[in-house]
């Protein structure tokens, strides 16, 4: 094909419109600037690729579009197909024409995969809200539209698909506009590929019934012109045969044969005012017996996509039946054009293009305005549906299932709008790929791919950005009902980390929690944990009904601490569990410090213990002995190191039952290499005084060399999670490790 005459006829139309020069300028500038960066590209076809901008472009000038969306078709695929930044575009032909240009490449990314009717409606608002400006919805059309008049270069199992999406959101997304001219092609190239034989039968049927059919139409006109001529009224009358798909649906819906249609012939007559069409209605049903119930006031009531007529089916001549519509010419432009008729009248006079923003908004309002006289509920739900995109997001499931959520919903509403399961199971989200955030707001036309565990785990957290009631209510309803188990635990744990866990084992065995759920009206006191692990109820408020610990049965609760203690011991502890730290057991008397523990309340220690090395400084209690210890029994450990001789064992025990101090322990290793003896005691006495007083006495025995005080070597590294190095305190039970 020579190069000119490709930009040839567009330019003839544009002048033939009375288009301003500086636009077809610039509108020709567009085509040179694509051809030549599709220069080398071909369509499958074999065409020049350039080819198809140019027949886009036709499309929309014939529905007189501005210069800008002219302007777009020419360029619309060089962001997809060639190394064309943005930034060009913006400079050669403004940032209005780039707009268009994204806003049509970001279309073309969404795939439409389900031919389920509900995910169509959802893809088809979901194109029209993602398209913030009328005009990509054309471009977009326009494209589609020369897309599937050359489909049949296409393989075989694409053309399926393309015409399938074609049928499913393009036809139905033109009739929405209104462009019953696109909408009509569409489902006609759309049913060649969907039921080819249907196709060519209805086809081979409308053909062989045309010159008949002509012959009726031709009938009429000779029967009614001269009345009309008559009251003056200057009247088009045509008649043919309706297209393909709608005989088509029409047989289906019915269940019914071709030859048994009795309306496939739709006469169209054409007048200049509204006042003429109710003329042109009366003089036809006065020749022609109208058939009851067909009548339809458009006019009067017009369709949400603003098609207005009147509509009559009589019984014809040679008593053919045949469908009426009477209308004007510019009712007849907004049948072909729809939404695109606004700017075509509106063009007639100046040359300027609309704001988009306000063509968008008038029409929108348009809609509002017709739903008010609107009759039928499912055309006002349909148009109102449209002005109400801007709460709503579509997003993508990654098989290409649309779910239109509210605005500001979340990965997690997607999750649970997918199933609940889905939902409590969530762990994290992609997003267009990419990992994000649970708590992101998702765009129109995000794919979004959930990532979920084994077992479910939602977090109560979440509730603080989930926006769909349906996300809220099931994380709540899984919290209450199917972790009970958890919360169980965690309750437990919660306690235990307060009373230590040999109180709570104690207050377990003696069924001090049974008494205490029941005071706080629970069932069990399996009910007081998991209402604890929900957040029900809190630690205090169950600390504060249970018996104080050395009420509850002191031997059994301290047994294993081999000692017993009382809250007046220590001064500074008051109210507070403690235990006495096993790696230096002090004494009533000596300088002592208090470790806060993790699990265990206060762990009190010599100020002198080895340990505390370990321990920062924030952990750490000041406190003191009370003085009031006299009554009670303390351990500490004595090392002596002595001389070989038989029989001085017995003396070091006299000396210690002399001061009135019970031995718990006598260990003695001999080192005989070095003639030296080693015992190590374990005693029993009430304070630091008589621990002196002890070594004192040991001290005074002959071939005694020396008497300490130690550190139970056991101890330091293997008891209490307290005396464990470690350089935080962390509060979390279940990370233990970084
Ligand atoms: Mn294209």
């Amino acid at each position: 094909m020579p190069e000119k005459p490709l930009f040839e006829e567009i330019k003839q139309t544009l002048t033939a419109q009375k288009r301003d020069k500086k636009d077809i300028a610039k509108i020709e500038e567009a085509f040179e600037f694509a051809k030549k960066l599709h220069e080398g590209q071909y369509r499958v076809s074999e065409e020049p690729y350039i080819i198809h901008p140019v027949e886009v472009a036709k499309i929309l000038v014939d529905l007189k579009a501005d210069s800008h969306t002219i302007i777009a078709a020419f360029l619309h695929d060089i962001l997809e197909d060639t190394d064309t930044k943005p930034e060009e575009i913006e400079a050669r032909f403004g940032q209005d024409v780039l707009t268009l240009v994204q806003g049509v490449t970001k279309l073309g990314k969404l795939q439409f995969k389900s031919n389920e009717e509900r995910q169509a409606e959802n893809f088809r608002r979901l194109f029209i809200a993602m398209a913030n400006d009328i005009r990509i919805i054309f471009l977009k059309l326009a494209d589609r539209l020369h897309n599937m008049r050359t489909l049949n270069f296409m393989a075989a199992n694409k053309q399926q698909k393309i015409a399938r999406e074609t049928l499913d959101i393009f036809a139905p997304l033109a009739n929405r506009l209104g462009i019953g001219k696109i909408k009509a092609e569409l489902e006609d190239l759309s049913l060649r590929y969907l039921e080819p034989d249907k196709y060519f039968e209805i086809a081979q049927l409308v053909s062989q019934t045309k010159a008949e059919r002509e012959m009726t139409v031709k009938m009429l006109i000779d029967q009614i012109s001269k009345d009309v001529k008559k009251n003056g009224i200057n009247a088009q009358i045509t008649g043919r045969a309706k297209h393909y798909y709608s005989i088509y649906a029409k047989m289906k819906r019915l269940n019914i044969a071709f030859h048994e249609l009795y309306d496939i012939t739709a006469v169209r007559v054409i007048v200049d005012t509204e006042k003429e069409c109710y003329e042109v209605l009366g003089l036809i049903h006065s020749q022609f017996k109208p058939i009851p119930g067909r009548f339809k006031d458009y006019i009067a009531m017009p369709k949400g996509n603003m098609y207005q007529s009147l509509h009559t089916s009589v019984i014809g001549p040679r008593s053919k039946p045949l469908e009426v519509q009477i209308r004007t010419w510019q009712m007849h432009e907004v049948a072909e054009y729809g939404v695109a008729a606004h700017w075509r009248y509106k063009e007639k006079g100046s040359q300027k293009a609309n704001n988009p923003a306000d063509m968008q908004f008038s029409w929108m309002r348009k809609m509002v305005e017709y739903d008010k006289d609107m009759t039928s509920a499912e055309d006002y739900v349909n148009s109102v549906k449209l002005d109400l995109f801007s709460d709503q997001v579509f997003a993508f499931t990654p098989n290409g299932d649309v779910l239109d959520l509210p605005k500001d919903a979340t990965p997690v509403d997607f999750a649970y709008r997918i199933h609940s399961d889905v939902g409590n199971k969530t762990v994290g989200a992609l997003i267009n790929g990419r990992i994000a955030q649970l708590d992101t707001k998702l765009n129109n036309g995000d794919i979004v791919e959930i990532l979920t565990s084994k077992t479910p785990a939602p977090r109560l957290d979440w509730l603080n950005f989930v926006v769909t009631k349906q996300a809220s209510s099931k994380i709540k309803q899984w919290f209450k009902k199917n972790n009970r188990e958890n919360h169980i635990e965690v309750g437990k744990s919660n306690l235990e980390h307060e009373l230590t866990k040999n109180v709570f084992d104690e207050y377990m065995k003696t069924g001090e929690f049974e008494k205490v759920a029941k005071q706080m009206n629970y069932q069990s006191s399996e009910d007081l944990f998991a209402a604890l692990g929900y957040g029900e109820t809190t630690t205090n408020k169950i600390l504060n009904k249970l018996k104080k610990p050395q009420d509850a049965n002191p031997e059994a609760t301290f047994h294993t601490y081999n000692r017993k203690k009382s809250e007046k011991d220590i001064i500074g502890l008051e109210g507070l569990l403690y235990s006495f730290a096993k790696c230096c057991s002090p004494i009533p008397g000596e300088p002592i410090v208090g470790v806060v523990t993790r699990s265990k309340g206060v762990s009190v220690h010599r100020i002198d213990c080895k340990t505390l090395e370990n321990i920062p400084p924030e952990r750490m209690l000041d406190i003191r002995w009370s003085g009031d210890n006299t009554h009670k029994t303390y351990t500490t450990t004595i090392r002596v190191e002595t001389g070989e001789k038989l029989g001085l064992l017995k003396d070091i025990i006299a000396a210690i039952s002399d001061n009135n101090t019970n031995i718990t322990y006598a260990n003695v290793k001999s080192k005989t290499n070095k003639r030296l003896g080693v015992i190590e005691i374990g005693m029993e006495l009430d304070n630091i005084e008589t621990l002196k007083k002890v070594i004192n006495c040991i001290q005074a025995i002959p071939d005694v060399f020396s008497v300490k005080r130690i550190q139970t070597s056991y101890s330091a590294n293997s008891h209490s999670s307290g005396q464990r190095p470690q350089k935080k305190q962390n509060k979390s039970n279940t990370k233990k490790k970084n």
